[in-house]
């Protein structure tokens, strides 16, 4: 890919995506098989007037070499370093960048049961960093193609064929064109209209039903409103948390789902695939979950803690976004979720409460935002996919006919 091109797209992240601010921090997690483009995104961040800009890397060899020859004691503990990092960062308020470029297939083999024990030891300690920083800082998450990715996505082409294609795939499902800035201001523009039209409806439940045998009816929060595009930190800062993003959200009611929900598109939890599932809900809890692959590892999932097995979005997405049209199964949720309706398992978004800033975390988690240490979307939208909208005056409203928006 050429690089005025690449520049264009490290510059879309850091002034679009994160919106780096003058003397801000600027924190970069990325793959040690990205040196070139993360040395464009670093380049533009200081452009921004960033102060310090600090990159993480990861190789995912090495993470299963750690998990086979350390305890899960020592996995699962938080270092007295490790708790003063998490407080710098809450002092702070670095701006995050996720570059995703991890193979889906990456984790195979590895001892999931033990990373879930050592995580279930870890969270408990840095979940009050998290709840400090949420909603305060700007972050975004943004794709990079490994070789590795590429090839899943491209098994017919070679390494240096499948890289270029899920480049320009990125780059087009991006919206990285003659002038990206100016064509995410006019996407947050529908984005925006499109939530607008749904909050008038004062929607009580969704009931989504399809041919594949989805049926299921999901309780709306009555204070929350439907999210899509940017949104503005808690410090007043406007940043594009996905890039590409074509989702309206909101986080459902905790406790309020019933009925069944069948997958459409293969799922890719922690470096492992689970494909061919179903879900079924009562009271709004998973009570029956099965899969053709990796069922047991969605067990693992839904059971990492008590709000693993209740939702925490509700996600619309039109069958005719760029990303459904491309035709491409990314293996990667990031695009995967921006394709086709989802549904994420987990911690729910306390920004899709109006006026949030007003409240605090508990309070929004008390008007039924779910509150778990994953957030795990999955898509279920098809070609048959209907929504209705069964709104507070008991009027029902139709939102999605087949698989696209019905207004
Ligand atoms: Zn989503
Ligand atoms: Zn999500």
């Amino acid at each position: 890919m050429k690089k005025t091109v690449l520049r264009e797209y490290a510059r879309l992240i850091v002034r679009c995506g994160v919106n780096v601010q003058k003397g801000q921090e600027v924190l970069i997690y990325a793959g040690l098989d990205q040196p070139e483009f993360v040395q464009l995104v670093v380049e533009e961040a200081y452009k921004a007037k960033a102060k310090k800009v600090i990159v993480e890397w990861h190789y995912a060899p090495l993470e299963k070499i750690h998990v086979r020859n350390q305890s899960v004691t020592t996995m699962g503990a938080v270092e007295a370093w490790e708790k003063e990092r998490q407080q710098h960062y809450c002092d702070v308020l670095p701006a995050r960048i996720h570059l995703v470029s991890d193979d889906p297939d990456g984790k195979k083999g590895m001892n999931m049961e033990k990373v879930a024990k050592a995580r279930k030891m870890s969270y408990p300690i840095l979940k009050p960093y998290s709840d400090a920083i949420n909603g305060k800082q700007q972050w975004c998450i943004a794709a990079v193609p490994g070789v590795a990715w590429a090839k899943k996505v491209f098994p017919g082409l070679s390494k240096n064929q499948a890289v270029e294609k899920l480049w320009e795939a990125i780059l087009t499902t991006s919206r990285v064109n003659e002038d990206p800035i100016k064509a995410w201001e006019q996407h947050n523009a529908d984005l925006a209209e499109r939530c607008e039209y749904l909050n008038i409806l004062e929607i009580e439940s969704l009931h989504y039903t399809a041919d594949n045998g989805t049926d299921l009816t999901v309780g709306m929060i009555p204070q929350a409103h439907f999210c899509g595009g940017g949104e503005t930190s808690l410090q007043g800062i406007f940043f594009n948390p996905n890039i590409p993003s074509e989702e309206c959200f909101i986080s459902p009611m905790r406790g309020k789902a019933e009925g069944i929900v069948y997958s459409t598109k293969p799922l890719s939890y922690q470096g492992q695939l689970i494909d061919g599932f179903s879900l079924r809900f009562e009271n709004g809890k998973v009570v029956e979950a099965k899969a053709q692959q990796g069922e047991e590892l969605l067990n693992t999932m839904i059971s990492m803690d008590e709000g693993a097995a209740y939702l925490g979005e509700c996600a619309l997405v039109p069958q005719k976004s760029p990303i459904a049209e491309s035709g491409i199964l990314f293996y990667n949720t990031l695009f995967d979720e921006n394709a086709s309706c989802h549904l994420a398992m987990g911690r729910g978004y306390t920004d899709t409460i109006r006026d949030y800033q007003n409240y605090t975390l508990e309070e929004c988690r008390e008007m039924g935002i779910n509150d778990s240490m994953i957030h795990v979307d999955f898509m279920i939208g098809c070609d048959s996919m209907r929504i209705d909208a069964i709104c507070t005056d008991g009027s029902v409203v139709r939102i999605f006919e087949k698989g696209n928006w019905a207004f």
